[in-house]
């Protein structure tokens, strides 16, 4: 009977990458069973670096670094990566924490990428299902950024054994999202042209499941803007009439933009805070500054958010008879993904498959979720994600279309208006919690974590194989690219030539917490885990909660 091409894929999709050779199918030309002996080979040297992988990932938990200050994972991360053979580029992009590193030769270029910062007060020990800071008041891994560059080096190192063993032509580059938090750097990559010959992107990102989507991500870009007013002192009892408050500046603003937030469209999300409201009472504040996000689904719309945020500042200024400047901290794009790659990526995830989670995880999980009243109790999740459609985000109908309502933002979509580029989800966080959150980090370090970004990375080194050894896939990646995703929306940067990266961003926070934080560093030397050198029993429950598991799994009747 003849064999369908479908057939031939299913009974492909079939072999179990773990090695159980059973029954290959016998329609494989002698390409195809060379090329999924390399992945199942990706998968098994993506294993084999487990430990490495754990090992990283415990390493970025613990410096907690904020974006622009990610000194220690910077320099971490390149010497590893240079002890490894790569060749490392320090300081790109005028950010003294960013970095490429290449290994290998000739077309195709791959960039790898993941952010590294995490957190403002998010410091918590990993493992432990209430909260419980490892240092108060400091940074920590709220987001799992600490997370996606372990998955990637163990992917990256899999894949260039075999490379460098079958001499398979291509270059590996790894990078870093640095200031992701910020939306502070992706945008500046971008235009000082570190991408320009790169044929395609992987970027990775924690998540609760293993996942990937095309399309319109469905998110919001944004452009994060300081306002910066300036008056005049004086006495504030003595001579307030003499003073023009900055501070009244800020808050006015503040006041018209809430006032105008009602005849806004439902996408857009806009929030501040006040970096800068004034020293103390008694001195009319000569300076004040508020810095807003305005987020909205596309670029013309960013664009009129702020164009309408300029000029409630300007009749802020006006009724406090203050001048005000504004300058642009960070920007991004709404997110747009390539068809032909997470396609690709996704035969591999339903390969993989998810992780066996422990008891134990699943306790973690499940007293974290009651801890923080997430929608559902469920754990952690146990069937693989389908893949993502265009905008498979929250819709609602409007004028008669259903339209995505808006949300997050990341500023990997700058990269993937540029060139072709992937976001694979990796399940090392646990559903239902509140993001940017402790809450966030408790299974970042933990079990949870270390099988998620082994999941992730066989599935991206089995992605990276093909992509080597099928050059039809980038291909198809910059036919969708041209003629799908920018056929009637081309990428205008939303920051100038004249910008550049904010740097000194976050630099006193970090500045104020890095001794402190620097006592818990993880030393691989010593401990085979971050939760071992803690000393965190895993996981750690109050004893309500230990009750309230009980409850929940004879109601579940598990
Ligand atoms: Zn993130």
């Amino acid at each position: 009977m003849k064999k369908t091409l479908y057939t031939l894929l299913v009974l492909v999709g079939m072999c179990s990458i773990s090695g159980a050779q059973s029954k290959k199918s016998p329609k494989l030309t002698p390409e195809q069973a060379r090329l999924e002996k390399l992945k199942q080979e990706a998968a098994a040297g993506v294993e084999k670096r487990a430990q490495l992988g754990q090992q990283i990932n415990d390493m970025l938990f613990s410096f907690s670094e904020l974006g622009f200050q990610e000194v220690e994972s910077y320099r971490y991360l390149t010497e590893l990566l240079e002890k490894n053979g790569f060749t490392v580029e320090r300081g790109i992009a005028n950010m003294p924490t960013a970095w490429l590193a290449k290994w290998g030769s000739g077309k195709p270029i791959i960039a790898i990428g993941s952010d590294v910062d995490c957190i403002p007060k998010a410091s918590q020990k990993p493992g432990v299902a209430y909260q419980d800071p490892i240092v108060v008041g400091a940074p920590g891994h709220g987001e799992g950024h600490n997370s996606g560059q372990a998955l990637n080096i163990i992917s990256a190192l899999a894949v260039k054994e075999i490379m460098e063993r079958e001499k398979i032509p291509g270059t590996l580059v790894l990078w870093p999202g640095v200031a992701e938090e910020l939306v502070g750097a992706k945008a500046f990559y971008v235009r000082d042209g570190y991408f320009k010959d790169v044929d395609a992107c992987i970027f990775t990102h924690v998540g609760n499941n293993l996942g990937v989507s095309y399309g319109d991500a469905g998110n919001n870009g944004l452009v994060s803007v300081r306002f910066n007013f300036e008056g005049a002192a004086a006495h504030a009892a003595g001579a307030p009439w003499r003073g023009r408050s900055a501070l009244d500046a800020v808050e006015l603003m503040n006041v018209g933009w809430n006032f105008r937030r009602e005849h806004l469209e439902v996408t857009q999300r806009s929030h501040y805070v006040i970096p800068d409201g004034g020293d103390q009472p008694n001195v009319v504040p000569s300076k004040a500054a508020v810095w807003y996000y305005f987020r909205e689904r596309s670029y013309p719309k960013i664009k009129k958010l702020f164009d309408i945020g300029v000029k409630i500042a300007e009749g802020a200024a006006l009724m406090t008879d203050t001048k005000f400047t504004y300058e642009i901290l960070g920007s991004a794009w709404p997110g747009h993904f390539n068809k032909p790659i997470a396609e690709a990526m996704y035969q591999n995830i339903k390969k993989v498959g998810l992780p066996t989670w422990s008891e134990e995880d699943q306790m973690l999980a499940m007293a974290s979720q009651k801890e923080l009243q997430a929608p559902k109790i469920s754990g952690l999740a146990t069937k693989v994600d389908t893949i993502g459609l265009p905008a498979d985000s929250p819709t609602r109908m409007m004028g008669g279309q259903a339209m995505s309502i808006g949300g997050g933002s990341d500023d990997i979509a700058d990269i993937s208006w540029s060139l072709p580029t992937i976001v694979l989800r990796y399940p090392s966080n646990i559903p239902g919690l509140p993001g940017h959150h402790w809450s966030n980090a408790i299974s970042m370090a933990t079990p949870i974590a270390h099988k998620g970004v082994v999941y992730g990375a066989k599935a991206e080194a089995m992605t990276l194989i093909d992509m080597l050894l099928k050059p039809e896939i980038i291909k198809d990646a910059w036919d969708y690219y041209k003629n799908e995703q920018t056929k009637e929306m081309q990428y205008t940067p939303l920051i100038s030539p004249k910008e550049m990266p904010a740097v000194y961003l976050n630099r006193e926070i970090m500045n104020k917490f890095k001794p402190e934080l620097s006592k818990y560093y993880y030393d691989p030397t010593k401990y085979k885990t971050y939760l071992e050198q803690l000393g965190i029993k895993y996981p750690t429950l109050r004893d309500d909660q230990k009750e309230d598991l009980k409850k929940i799994k004879l109601e579940s009747g598990k």
